[in-house]
């Protein structure tokens, strides 16, 4: 029966509805990402039977094993960038770097931080390292929360390997591994590179949890091992309280956006159910992953991870390499988050030897409120703007979108041509997207800018609340 497998059936988790009318319309809304074929499944599912196991090892070594193969990861990369990808070799040329001439991390941390303002300022054939590949490659175009789009090109080997991360941090969650018949639910704008591979460890998306979504029920009828969701939702989720515990799930995982450990807490004692945190970003894929003592653990074959330029409270900005993009190098990649790292070097309880992160303080949370203080997830607000506006705009150059009352917004943007399509018609969509997000109508105004005027607190911040509710 495998063998007939079509690329329709393959996408078949994404039906299981349970007759469930709200469940249905909200499913058809997910975007199936192009990676979600039947020939990268087939590679993702057989390089997962091959590596889970050595990829768990990999964890288990001594800290000096693990910055031994980070070391040596590199130094490849570093020479390959500075070969291959002309924006890396003007860079570092410019100061002088030498193939070969690191052998030691401080040495590679004298190279200088790339930031996304930086990269933007290239095309991006000089920003890969095989301008002919461009077309195919896979591309993430992200709204970010600077504002300004910037897009990330990646092979599929890439995007397999950042599955697999996935993949071993949820089975850490777990108190036996996913089996290939288990369910992953995820209640989130963008889901899984993989709806499943082949037909195994199938993955449900629902791009938005309504207040009348009927998820206790869809649960009951999946009962899924995990569900992977937005801090922001898990209010929500706790009104489907019983259902969700009956259906069997072990672990919530939640991402995007930044959620304090005592939320956390506070719902997982609710749930009676574990809730881990995950640190990641479109740009890099996984970051750091919180274990059962509650630490980040920076997923070390994936990226090498910095805290540079720590104030007194040991809190400096997160720098990122991305050990695995040989297609589009990110190496010391300024993130534009806040975290601090853990000071001594001992080992965490958990018995991890990885690099441990304290706190992350990034992505402050931004999120809009409605009329009774509803928290209105910032990442559902920015997934709406890089869905009508950033995805398929070129000409946009920033953007800001202010809340003004519960029912006024502003969008600020700054355009460097044409919009694709007429302004009237992207705020009417806006609107649409906004409102359903609040769940009533909000009025939409729009200003456009030749720079966006500078905050004087929160230069980062493309999402800005001025209405105040306390
Ligand atoms: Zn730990």
């Amino acid at each position: 029966m495998e063998n007939i497998l079509t690329s329709e059936t393959i996408y078949a988790s994404q039906m299981q509805c349970g007759n469930l009318t709200q469940i249905k319309n909200l499913a058809r809304q997910a975007i199936r990402p192009r990676t979600d074929n039947y020939d990268l499944q087939c590679t993702a599912l057989r390089s997962w039977s091959v590596n889970s196991g050595p990829m768990n090892e990999f964890l288990r070594q001594s800290a000096a094993d693990i910055k031994k193969f980070q070391l040596s990861r590199i130094k490849n990369l570093v020479d390959n960038a500075y070969k291959n990808v002309p924006f890396y070799r003007d860079f570092y040329g410019a100061c002088g770097y030498e193939e070969g001439s690191i052998s030691s991390f401080s040495d590679f941390e004298t190279l200088p931080i790339v930031t996304k303002t930086l990269l933007n300022d290239f095309c991006p054939s000089i920003r890969v390292n095989s301008p002919d590949v461009l077309e195919f490659a896979n591309t993430f175009r992200t709204s970010g929360s600077s504002g300004k789009p910037f897009t990330v090109y990646t092979d599929d080997e890439d995007i397999v390997l950042d599955h697999l991360e996935v993949l071993r941090f949820y089975n850490s969650c777990l108190q036996y591994p996913l089996q290939e018949s288990d369910w992953i639910y995820v209640i989130h704008h963008s889901g899984l590179a993989f709806s499943s591979l082949q037909g195994k460890y199938k993955t449900f998306q629902l791009p938005d949890l309504l207040a009348d979504t009927p998820l206790g029920e869809h649960l009951l009828h999946l009962r899924p091992r995990l569900l992977i969701t937005l801090p922001s939702y898990l209010p929500l989720i706790l009104k489907h309280k019983a259902e969700l515990q009956l259906s069997g799930v072990e672990a919530i995982l939640t991402n995007s956006e930044s959620s304090t450990q005592f939320e956390r807490t506070y719902y997982s004692k609710a749930l009676g159910i574990p809730v881990f945190d995950e640190y990641s970003s479109e740009e890099i894929g996984l970051i750091a992953t919180q274990c059962s003592y509650g630490t980040y653990h920076a997923v070390e074959d994936g990226v090498y991870l910095e805290i540079v330029n720590a104030d007194k409270g040991g809190f400096g900005s997160v720098i990122c390499t991305d050990l695995n993009n040989e297609l589009m190098p990110l190496i010391r990649f300024d993130h534009g988050d806040i975290a601090r790292k853990r000071p001594d070097l001992k080992r965490c309880d958990c018995g991890s030897p990885c690099t441990a992160l304290l706190e992350i303080n990034g992505r402050r949370d931004d999120a809009f409120r409605t009329y009774d203080h509803q928290l209105v997830p910032s990442a559902s607000i920015l997934a709406a703007i890089d869905d009508i506006l950033v995805t398929p705009d070129k000409t946009l150059g920033a953007f800001r979108m202010i809340q003004k009352s519960a029912d006024e917004l502003e969008l600020v943007t700054h355009y460097k041509g044409q919009p694709h399509m007429p302004m009237v018609e992207i705020l009417a969509q806006l609107t649409t997207r906004l409102s359903v997000l609040f769940g009533y109508s909000i009025t939409l105004s729009h200003q456009a800018v030749e720079a966006l005027p500078e905050l004087k607190s929160y230069k980062r911040r493309s999402i800005v609340r001025e209405w105040r509710v306390e």
